[in-house]
C-alpha cells in the first residue's frame, strides 16, 4: 500500500510506493536490460498484464475481442496509485490529510493508475504507430480520463515516458494515466496563475501567449486549424514544445474525432520531427490537464521534450533549470 507523504521544509508531495521494488527493471537504467524476452504488451502476450480494462478495434470502437485488439488498456501491475476497495479516492479526513505521523502529514495513494498500450506490434516511439493507432489511442486517453473522473479523484495526468531515460520501465511504448486525490501544488499554481490572469486580462494567458508567438514567429514550429505548436518562451528543456489548443478548443475528454485527429497528427510528426534533429532521444509527452473541477473553465495543452540533459545540483536545489539551447534556435531546427 502506497501513501503520499508531504514535506513541510520542501512543500513537495512525495508517493512513497514500495511495491514498486518488485518491478524488474528498477533500478537498472540500462537499455539492454529493458528489452526483455516477452514483452507483456505485445500481441499475444496479454496473459502477462492483468485483465485489460478496455480494448479498442481499428474503427476507435472498444470491443471484447481481446484478440484482435488495437489499441489496449490494463491497470498498471506496479502503481503508485490503485484504488482500494471501498475508498475510491475519498481522502483519510474531511481536509484530505490522514490524522498524521507527529508533525507529518500524509494521505492513502488511493487513485488510478492504468496504462494504454497504443500498438499490438513492439514499437518504441509514438512516432512508430500507424495514424489510426495513434488516433484511436487519443479516444482511449479521452475515455479512460473521463472513466477517471467518475472515481471521484481530484487531478488526472497523462504522460508518455519513451525510452529509459525518460523513464520507461519497459520498451514497448505506452501511455500512462495517473488520477490521484491530490492536486499538486505546482498544478494548483498553476491554475492559480491562470485564474488571475483571467480576472485581469479577460483572456487565458496561455492564448495571450500563442497570440504573441504568432505576431513575433520566433518560437513558432508549426500551426494548424485548431493548434500551434511552438517553442516555449521560457524552455526549461532544450527542444521543448508546447501544443497549444485555440480559444474555442473544447476540453480535453470533449474533443471531436476530427480535433483528435489534428493533435494525433500534430503529436506524431513532432516526435518524428524531434527524432531526426536528434537522433532518437529519449522524450516525455505531458498532457497537462487541469484538476476535474475545474475542466469546464481551465485551459489544457501538451507538453514534449527530449530529455537531454539531467538534472544536477543546481536545478535540484533551486527549481531553477539551465537550457542550453534557446527555445528560438531550436524551434528554427524544429521548423
Ligand atoms: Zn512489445
Amino acid at each position: 500500500m502506497s501513501d503520499i507523504r508531504f514535506d513541510p521544509i520542501s512543500g513537495h508531495w512525495v508517493t512513497i510506493a514500495p511495491n514498486r521494488n518488485d518491478r524488474p527493471v528498477e533500478f537498472v537504467p540500462s537499455e539492454r536490460v529493458i528489452k526483455r524476452l516477452l514483452c507483456p504488451f505485445c500481441g499475444g502476450n496479454e496473459s502477462e498484464t492483468p485483465a485489460s480494462l478496455a480494448s479498442y478495434d481499428k474503427e476507435g470502437n472498444q470491443t471484447d475481442h481481446e484478440e484482435s485488439w488495437l489499441v489496449r488498456v490494463v491497470p498498471n501491475k506496479y502503481p503508485s496509485f490503485s484504488v482500494v476497495g471501498g475508498n475510491n479516492g475519498t481522502p483519510s479526513t474531511a481536509n484530505g490529510q490522514a490524522p498524521g505521523n507527529g508533525l507529518y502529514e500524509s494521505l492513502s495513494a488511493h487513485g488510478v493508475q492504468e496504462l494504454i498500450i497504443p500498438t499490438a506490434d513492439h514499437h518504441v516511439s509514438l512516432s512508430q504507430l500507424t495514424p489510426t493507432e495513434s488516433l484511436v489511442a487519443m479516444y482511449a486517453y479521452r475515455d479512460r480520463v473521463v472513466a477517471a473522473g467518475e472515481e471521484g479523484l481530484a487531478h488526472a495526468m497523462l504522460f508518455t515516458n519513451c525510452r529509459s531515460s525518460a523513464g520507461a520501465s519497459l520498451e514497448h511504448i505506452h501511455t500512462q494515466l495517473i488520477a490521484s486525490p491530490l492536486i499538486s501544488d505546482a498544478v494548483t499554481q498553476r491554475v492559480a496563475r491562470n485564474k488571475l490572469y483571467f480576472q485581469n486580462n479577460h483572456q487565458h494567458a496561455i492564448h495571450a501567449l500563442t497570440k504573441w508567438e504568432h505576431d513575433h514567429a520566433d518560437r513558432v514550429v508549426a500551426v494548424t486549424e485548431n493548434f500551434s505548436l511552438i517553442c516555449p518562451y521560457a524552455s526549461r528543456f532544450a527542444f521543448q514544445t508546447w501544443i497549444v489548443p485555440n480559444e474555442g478548443v473544447p476540453r480535453f475528454p470533449m474533443c471531436s474525432a476530427a480535433i483528435m485527429e489534428e493533435l494525433s497528427i500534430l503529436l506524431q510528426q513532432q516526435v518524428t520531427k524531434l527524432e531526426s534533429v536528434l537522433d532518437e532521444p529519449a522524450y516525455n509527452v505531458l498532457f497537462h490537464l487541469p484538476p476535474y473541477a475545474e475542466m469546464e473553465t481551465e485551459p489544457w495543452y501538451v507538453e514534449i521534450f527530449p530529455r537531454l540533459t539531467t538534472a544536477a545540483g543546481f536545478e535540484l536545489g533551486t527549481d531553477i533549470w539551465v537550457n542550453p539551447v534557446a527555445p528560438e534556435m531550436a524551434a528554427r531546427r524544429l521548423r
